[in-house]
Protein backbone atom coordinates (compact mmCIF):
# COMPACT_ATOMS: atom_id res chain seq x y z
CA UNK A 1 0.00 0.00 0.00
CA UNK A 2 1.66 3.34 -0.83
CA UNK A 3 2.16 5.44 1.73
CA UNK A 4 3.84 9.53 1.50
CA UNK A 5 5.27 11.13 4.07
CA UNK A 6 5.14 14.65 3.91
CA UNK A 7 1.99 16.30 4.64
CA UNK A 8 -1.75 16.01 2.72
CA UNK A 9 -3.44 19.53 2.58
CA UNK A 10 -7.27 19.39 2.52
CA UNK A 11 -9.48 22.29 1.13
CA UNK A 12 -12.98 22.18 2.44
CA UNK A 13 -15.69 24.04 0.10
CA UNK A 14 -19.02 24.31 1.40
CA UNK A 15 -21.14 24.98 -1.46
CA UNK A 16 -24.01 22.71 -2.93
CA UNK A 17 -26.38 22.94 -5.68
CA UNK A 18 -28.93 22.18 -3.02
CA UNK A 19 -29.24 20.47 -0.01
CA UNK A 20 -29.59 16.70 0.54
CA UNK A 21 -32.14 15.46 2.93
CA UNK A 22 -30.13 13.29 4.76
CA UNK A 23 -26.92 15.75 4.87
CA UNK A 24 -25.53 17.46 8.05
CA UNK A 25 -22.36 18.64 6.05
CA UNK A 26 -21.74 22.46 6.61
CA UNK A 27 -22.99 23.26 3.04
CA UNK A 28 -25.45 25.58 1.32
CA UNK A 29 -25.83 27.58 -1.91
CA UNK A 30 -24.02 30.50 -2.92
CA UNK A 31 -23.59 32.93 -5.33
CA UNK A 32 -20.69 33.42 -7.96
CA UNK A 33 -19.15 36.85 -5.92
CA UNK A 34 -19.04 34.52 -2.84
CA UNK A 35 -17.42 31.72 -4.57
CA UNK A 36 -15.10 34.44 -5.72
CA UNK A 37 -14.08 36.09 -2.73
CA UNK A 38 -13.59 32.48 -0.87
CA UNK A 39 -11.51 31.28 -3.54
CA UNK A 40 -9.17 34.44 -2.88
CA UNK A 41 -9.04 33.50 0.33
CA UNK A 42 -8.48 30.16 0.39
CA UNK A 43 -5.39 31.12 -1.94
CA UNK A 44 -4.27 33.81 0.46
CA UNK A 45 -4.24 31.54 3.23
CA UNK A 46 -2.56 28.66 1.45
CA UNK A 47 0.53 30.94 0.49
CA UNK A 48 0.65 32.57 3.79
CA UNK A 49 1.02 28.57 5.55
CA UNK A 50 3.44 27.70 2.94
CA UNK A 51 5.60 30.43 3.51
CA UNK A 52 5.40 30.22 7.23
CA UNK A 53 6.26 26.41 6.77
CA UNK A 54 7.79 25.62 3.57
CA UNK A 55 5.61 22.95 3.53
CA UNK A 56 5.26 20.84 0.43
CA UNK A 57 2.03 18.75 -0.10
CA UNK A 58 2.40 14.63 -0.97
CA UNK A 59 -1.60 15.12 -1.51
CA UNK A 60 -4.46 17.36 -1.91
CA UNK A 61 -8.41 16.68 -1.17
CA UNK A 62 -11.02 19.21 -2.22
CA UNK A 63 -13.63 17.98 0.04
CA UNK A 64 -17.14 19.28 0.30
CA UNK A 65 -19.71 20.53 0.34
CA UNK A 66 -19.48 19.82 -3.52
CA UNK A 67 -15.95 21.00 -4.42
CA UNK A 68 -17.13 21.21 -8.10
CA UNK A 69 -19.35 23.91 -7.48
CA UNK A 70 -16.80 26.15 -6.98
CA UNK A 71 -16.05 25.89 -11.50
CA UNK A 72 -13.15 24.50 -13.38
CA UNK A 73 -11.54 28.09 -13.33
CA UNK A 74 -11.26 28.89 -9.24
CA UNK A 75 -10.39 25.37 -8.66
CA UNK A 76 -7.00 25.19 -11.13
CA UNK A 77 -6.26 28.57 -9.71
CA UNK A 78 -5.49 27.01 -5.98
CA UNK A 79 -4.27 24.12 -7.47
CA UNK A 80 -1.99 26.15 -9.10
CA UNK A 81 -1.10 28.15 -5.68
CA UNK A 82 -0.04 24.77 -4.29
CA UNK A 83 3.62 23.58 -3.66
CA UNK A 84 3.17 20.12 -4.58
CA UNK A 85 5.53 17.17 -4.57
CA UNK A 86 6.24 15.49 -8.14
CA UNK A 87 4.07 12.74 -7.70
CA UNK A 88 1.11 15.00 -5.51
CA UNK A 89 -2.08 12.85 -5.63
CA UNK A 90 -4.56 16.10 -6.04
CA UNK A 91 -8.28 14.43 -5.80
CA UNK A 92 -11.66 16.91 -6.49
CA UNK A 93 -14.76 15.87 -5.28
CA UNK A 94 -17.53 16.07 -8.07
CA UNK A 95 -21.33 15.97 -7.88
CA UNK A 96 -22.05 13.88 -11.25
CA UNK A 97 -24.61 16.47 -12.08
CA UNK A 98 -22.73 19.25 -11.82
CA UNK A 99 -20.35 17.81 -14.11
CA UNK A 100 -22.96 16.78 -16.44
CA UNK A 101 -24.93 19.68 -17.00
CA UNK A 102 -22.69 22.53 -16.34
CA UNK A 103 -19.07 21.72 -17.16
CA UNK A 104 -17.96 21.16 -20.58
CA UNK A 105 -14.80 19.37 -21.91
CA UNK A 106 -12.64 22.24 -21.77
CA UNK A 107 -14.00 22.66 -18.07
CA UNK A 108 -12.66 19.18 -16.89
CA UNK A 109 -9.63 19.28 -19.31
CA UNK A 110 -8.55 22.59 -17.30
CA UNK A 111 -9.05 20.87 -14.27
CA UNK A 112 -6.60 18.03 -15.54
CA UNK A 113 -3.84 21.04 -16.62
CA UNK A 114 -3.84 22.69 -13.47
CA UNK A 115 -2.54 18.80 -12.07
CA UNK A 116 -5.86 17.03 -10.69
CA UNK A 117 -5.69 13.61 -11.40
CA UNK A 118 -8.06 11.84 -9.25
CA UNK A 119 -12.02 12.30 -9.03
CA UNK A 120 -14.27 10.92 -6.29
CA UNK A 121 -17.66 11.08 -7.27
CA UNK A 122 -20.67 11.06 -5.20
CA UNK A 123 -23.18 8.56 -7.19
CA UNK A 124 -24.79 6.41 -4.16
CA UNK A 125 -26.07 3.78 -6.29
CA UNK A 126 -26.93 3.07 -9.66
CA UNK A 127 -30.76 3.26 -8.87
CA UNK A 128 -32.97 5.61 -10.38
CA UNK A 129 -35.37 4.83 -7.51
CA UNK A 130 -32.72 4.59 -4.75
CA UNK A 131 -31.05 8.03 -5.74
CA UNK A 132 -34.24 9.94 -5.96
CA UNK A 133 -35.33 8.88 -2.64
CA UNK A 134 -32.04 10.39 -1.63
CA UNK A 135 -32.74 13.63 -3.17
CA UNK A 136 -30.37 13.41 -5.65
CA UNK A 137 -30.43 15.28 -8.70
CA UNK A 138 -28.65 12.94 -11.03
CA UNK A 139 -30.05 10.32 -13.18
CA UNK A 140 -28.02 6.90 -14.35
CA UNK A 141 -27.62 8.65 -17.64
CA UNK A 142 -26.24 11.59 -15.95
CA UNK A 143 -23.40 9.36 -14.46
CA UNK A 144 -22.64 8.23 -17.30
CA UNK A 145 -21.84 10.96 -18.87
CA UNK A 146 -19.85 12.54 -16.03
CA UNK A 147 -17.54 9.40 -16.03
CA UNK A 148 -17.51 9.88 -20.00
CA UNK A 149 -16.27 13.98 -19.03
CA UNK A 150 -13.42 12.71 -16.73
CA UNK A 151 -12.40 10.12 -18.99
CA UNK A 152 -11.63 12.28 -21.78
CA UNK A 153 -9.63 14.55 -19.55
CA UNK A 154 -7.60 11.95 -18.78
CA UNK A 155 -7.68 11.07 -15.62
CA UNK A 156 -8.51 7.79 -15.17
CA UNK A 157 -8.33 7.24 -11.19
CA UNK A 158 -11.79 8.17 -10.26
CA UNK A 159 -13.66 6.46 -7.20
CA UNK A 160 -17.25 6.36 -7.28
CA UNK A 161 -19.40 6.58 -3.74
CA UNK A 162 -22.14 4.03 -2.71
CA UNK A 163 -24.46 4.29 -0.12
CA UNK A 164 -25.74 1.62 2.00
CA UNK A 165 -29.34 1.15 3.46
CA UNK A 166 -30.85 3.34 1.53
CA UNK A 167 -35.09 3.44 0.93
CA UNK A 168 -35.81 0.53 -2.02
CA UNK A 169 -32.68 -0.94 -1.70
CA UNK A 170 -31.92 -4.83 -1.53
CA UNK A 171 -28.94 -6.93 -1.69
CA UNK A 172 -29.23 -7.18 -5.18
CA UNK A 173 -29.77 -3.66 -6.09
CA UNK A 174 -26.20 -3.66 -4.34
CA UNK A 175 -25.19 -5.80 -6.72
CA UNK A 176 -25.98 -3.89 -9.77
CA UNK A 177 -24.30 -0.56 -8.69
CA UNK A 178 -21.36 -2.42 -7.62
CA UNK A 179 -21.48 -3.61 -11.60
CA UNK A 180 -22.16 -0.53 -12.83
CA UNK A 181 -18.87 0.79 -10.66
CA UNK A 182 -17.13 -1.87 -12.76
CA UNK A 183 -18.33 -1.19 -15.99
CA UNK A 184 -17.69 2.35 -15.66
CA UNK A 185 -13.53 1.91 -14.92
CA UNK A 186 -13.48 3.06 -11.36
CA UNK A 187 -10.75 2.26 -9.52
CA UNK A 188 -11.99 3.52 -6.44
CA UNK A 189 -15.41 2.59 -4.34
CA UNK A 190 -16.50 4.56 -0.98
CA UNK A 191 -19.30 2.36 0.89
CA UNK A 192 -20.85 4.41 3.38
CA UNK A 193 -24.08 2.96 5.19
CA UNK A 194 -26.74 6.16 5.32
CA UNK A 195 -26.90 7.51 8.51
CA UNK A 196 -29.62 9.32 9.91
CA UNK A 197 -28.48 12.52 11.57
CA UNK A 198 -30.41 14.88 14.04
CA UNK A 199 -31.81 17.93 12.57
CA UNK A 200 -32.07 16.48 8.94
CA UNK A 201 -35.14 16.68 6.93
CA UNK A 202 -34.91 12.75 6.94
CA UNK A 203 -34.82 12.15 10.82
CA UNK A 204 -38.37 14.26 10.52
CA UNK A 205 -39.29 11.26 8.19
CA UNK A 206 -37.99 8.12 9.14
CA UNK A 207 -40.57 6.02 9.76
CA UNK A 208 -41.68 6.46 6.56
CA UNK A 209 -38.85 6.04 5.06
CA UNK A 210 -39.24 1.66 4.98
CA UNK A 211 -35.47 1.93 5.93
CA UNK A 212 -33.67 -1.65 6.99
CA UNK A 213 -33.28 -2.50 10.56
CA UNK A 214 -30.21 -3.17 11.77
CA UNK A 215 -29.72 -6.94 10.64
CA UNK A 216 -30.73 -5.62 7.10
CA UNK A 217 -28.06 -3.16 7.58
CA UNK A 218 -25.12 -5.74 8.30
CA UNK A 219 -26.22 -8.21 5.75
CA UNK A 220 -25.93 -5.46 2.79
CA UNK A 221 -22.56 -4.23 3.95
CA UNK A 222 -21.23 -7.72 4.10
CA UNK A 223 -22.77 -8.21 0.86
CA UNK A 224 -21.15 -5.52 -0.45
CA UNK A 225 -17.57 -5.92 1.00
CA UNK A 226 -18.01 -9.44 -0.50
CA UNK A 227 -18.84 -8.27 -3.90
CA UNK A 228 -16.50 -5.68 -4.22
CA UNK A 229 -13.78 -7.85 -3.81
CA UNK A 230 -15.38 -10.31 -6.12
CA UNK A 231 -15.52 -7.25 -9.02
CA UNK A 232 -11.46 -6.67 -7.51
CA UNK A 233 -12.05 -3.83 -5.63
CA UNK A 234 -9.72 -4.79 -2.35
CA UNK A 235 -11.14 -3.44 1.07
CA UNK A 236 -8.73 -1.64 2.88
CA UNK A 237 -10.57 0.30 5.25
CA UNK A 238 -13.76 -0.14 6.79
CA UNK A 239 -15.60 1.82 3.75
CA UNK A 240 -13.02 1.60 1.00
CA UNK A 241 -11.90 -0.08 -1.71
CA UNK A 242 -9.74 0.18 -4.19
CA UNK A 243 -8.19 -1.79 -7.51
CA UNK A 244 -4.64 -2.43 -5.60
CA UNK A 245 -2.57 0.37 -6.32
CA UNK A 246 -5.44 2.57 -6.46
CA UNK A 247 -6.26 3.20 -2.64
CA UNK A 248 -7.04 7.05 -1.61
CA UNK A 249 -2.87 7.98 -0.54
CA UNK A 250 -4.55 11.23 0.99
CA UNK A 251 -7.29 9.41 3.08
CA UNK A 252 -4.47 7.08 4.06
CA UNK A 253 -2.60 9.88 5.57
CA UNK A 254 -5.69 10.11 7.89
CA UNK A 255 -6.30 6.58 8.84
CA UNK A 256 -2.45 6.33 9.65
CA UNK A 257 -2.62 9.46 11.99
CA UNK A 258 0.07 11.18 9.97
CA UNK A 259 -0.46 15.06 9.80
CA UNK A 260 -2.22 17.03 6.88
CA UNK A 261 -2.95 20.68 6.59
CA UNK A 262 -7.07 21.96 6.44
CA UNK A 263 -7.91 25.45 4.88
CA UNK A 264 -11.83 26.81 4.77
CA UNK A 265 -14.54 27.56 6.47
CA UNK A 266 -15.18 24.07 8.76
CA UNK A 267 -11.50 22.42 7.65
CA UNK A 268 -9.96 20.71 10.11
CA UNK A 269 -6.55 20.30 11.08
CA UNK A 270 -3.47 18.16 12.60
CA UNK A 271 -0.36 20.12 11.78
CA UNK A 272 3.09 20.69 13.66
CA UNK A 273 1.96 18.18 16.02
CA UNK A 274 -1.28 20.05 17.12
CA UNK A 275 -5.50 19.79 16.04
CA UNK A 276 -6.85 23.04 15.14
CA UNK A 277 -9.51 24.38 12.61
CA UNK A 278 -11.86 26.46 11.00
CA UNK A 279 -14.97 27.76 12.68
CA UNK A 280 -18.11 26.92 10.21
CA UNK A 281 -18.47 29.83 8.88
CA UNK A 282 -17.73 31.33 5.13
CA UNK A 283 -17.63 35.31 5.99
CA UNK A 284 -15.42 34.64 8.86
CA UNK A 285 -13.04 32.41 7.03
CA UNK A 286 -12.95 35.56 3.95
CA UNK A 287 -12.51 38.28 6.78
CA UNK A 288 -9.51 35.84 8.02
CA UNK A 289 -10.18 34.59 11.15
CA UNK A 290 -7.58 32.32 12.37
CA UNK A 291 -8.21 28.94 13.26
CA UNK A 292 -9.38 27.40 16.58
CA UNK A 293 -6.58 25.41 18.82
CA UNK A 294 -8.35 21.83 19.21
CA UNK A 295 -5.25 20.15 21.13
CA UNK A 296 -2.34 18.07 20.49
CA UNK A 297 -2.43 15.52 18.27
CA UNK A 298 -1.61 11.81 17.54
CA UNK A 299 -1.27 10.14 21.09
CA UNK A 300 -1.43 6.10 20.98
CA UNK A 301 -4.96 6.48 21.29
CA UNK A 302 -5.71 8.26 18.67
CA UNK A 303 -2.92 5.89 16.39
CA UNK A 304 -4.79 2.67 17.60
CA UNK A 305 -8.44 3.83 16.95
CA UNK A 306 -7.03 4.88 13.38
CA UNK A 307 -4.85 2.18 12.57
CA UNK A 308 -7.84 -0.48 13.11
CA UNK A 309 -10.04 0.89 10.33
CA UNK A 310 -7.89 -0.40 8.15
CA UNK A 311 -7.56 -3.80 7.28
CA UNK A 312 -3.45 -3.69 7.57
CA UNK A 313 -5.05 -3.03 10.88
CA UNK A 314 -2.25 -2.07 14.26
CA UNK A 315 0.63 -3.46 13.57
CA UNK A 316 3.94 -4.36 16.09
CA UNK A 317 6.00 -2.47 13.66
CA UNK A 318 3.76 0.42 13.16
CA UNK A 319 3.94 0.92 16.93
CA UNK A 320 7.70 0.44 17.21
CA UNK A 321 8.56 2.95 14.85
CA UNK A 322 6.11 5.43 15.51
CA UNK A 323 6.01 5.18 19.51
CA UNK A 324 9.22 2.73 20.55
CA UNK A 325 7.32 -0.12 21.63
CA UNK A 326 4.95 -2.56 20.71
CA UNK A 327 1.23 -3.70 21.18
CA UNK A 328 0.52 -2.87 24.41
CA UNK A 329 0.56 -6.93 25.74
CA UNK A 330 -2.91 -6.49 27.49
CA UNK A 331 -4.47 -5.24 24.25
CA UNK A 332 -3.15 -8.50 22.69
CA UNK A 333 -4.94 -10.20 24.97
CA UNK A 334 -8.46 -8.36 24.80
CA UNK A 335 -8.02 -9.06 21.17
CA UNK A 336 -7.73 -12.78 21.37
CA UNK A 337 -11.22 -12.65 22.89
CA UNK A 338 -12.28 -10.84 19.99
CA UNK A 339 -10.66 -13.65 17.64
CA UNK A 340 -12.90 -16.40 19.37
CA UNK A 341 -15.61 -14.47 17.63
CA UNK A 342 -14.65 -14.53 14.47
CA UNK A 343 -14.45 -10.45 14.55
CA UNK A 344 -10.74 -10.14 14.12
CA UNK A 345 -7.28 -11.86 13.33
CA UNK A 346 -4.43 -10.97 16.53
CA UNK A 347 -0.96 -12.60 16.28
CA UNK A 348 2.63 -11.44 16.79
CA UNK A 349 2.56 -9.17 13.74
CA UNK A 350 -0.55 -7.53 15.04
CA UNK A 351 -4.46 -6.78 14.84
CA UNK A 352 -6.31 -6.65 11.92
CA UNK A 353 -10.74 -6.59 12.22
CA UNK A 354 -12.47 -8.42 9.41
CA UNK A 355 -15.98 -7.29 7.69
CA UNK A 356 -17.75 -8.88 10.80
CA UNK A 357 -15.43 -7.13 12.74
CA UNK A 358 -15.66 -3.03 11.42
CA UNK A 359 -19.48 -3.58 11.55
CA UNK A 360 -18.89 -3.61 15.33
CA UNK A 361 -15.56 -1.91 15.63
CA UNK A 362 -16.45 1.04 17.92
CA UNK A 363 -16.88 -1.77 20.14
CA UNK A 364 -14.17 -3.61 19.78
CA UNK A 365 -11.96 -0.40 20.11
CA UNK A 366 -13.50 0.45 22.99
CA UNK A 367 -12.83 -2.71 24.95
CA UNK A 368 -8.94 -2.69 23.44
CA UNK A 369 -8.42 0.84 24.81
CA UNK A 370 -9.91 0.43 27.88
S1 LIG B 1 -24.06 17.13 -2.14
FE1 LIG B 1 -22.99 16.18 -0.41
S2 LIG B 1 -22.42 17.87 0.95
FE2 LIG B 1 -23.94 18.68 -0.50
S3 LIG B 1 -25.89 18.49 0.57
FE3 LIG B 1 -25.65 16.63 -0.66
S4 LIG B 1 -24.63 15.14 0.71
FE4 LIG B 1 -24.40 17.19 1.64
Amino acid sequence: MMTADKPGLYIHIPFCRSKCPYCDFYSFTADEATKEEYTASIIKNIIIWQAETGAEFSTVYFGGGTPSQLGSENLSKIIKAINKQPDCEVTVECNPFDLSESWSADDMLRLADSGANRISMGMQSAIENERKALGRKAGREQVEKAVKLIKQSGIDNFSLDLMLGIPYQTVDTIKESIAFCTESGAKHVSSYLLKIEQGTPFEKVEKLLDLPDEDGCCEMYLAACEELEKQGYKQYEISNFAVPGFESRHNLIYWDCREYLGIGAAAHSFFGGKRFYYPSDVQQFISGVKPVDDGEGGSFEEYVMLRLRLTEGLTNSGCMKRFGHDIPKEMLEKASINEKHGLLKADESGIRLNPKGFLVSNAIIADLLS
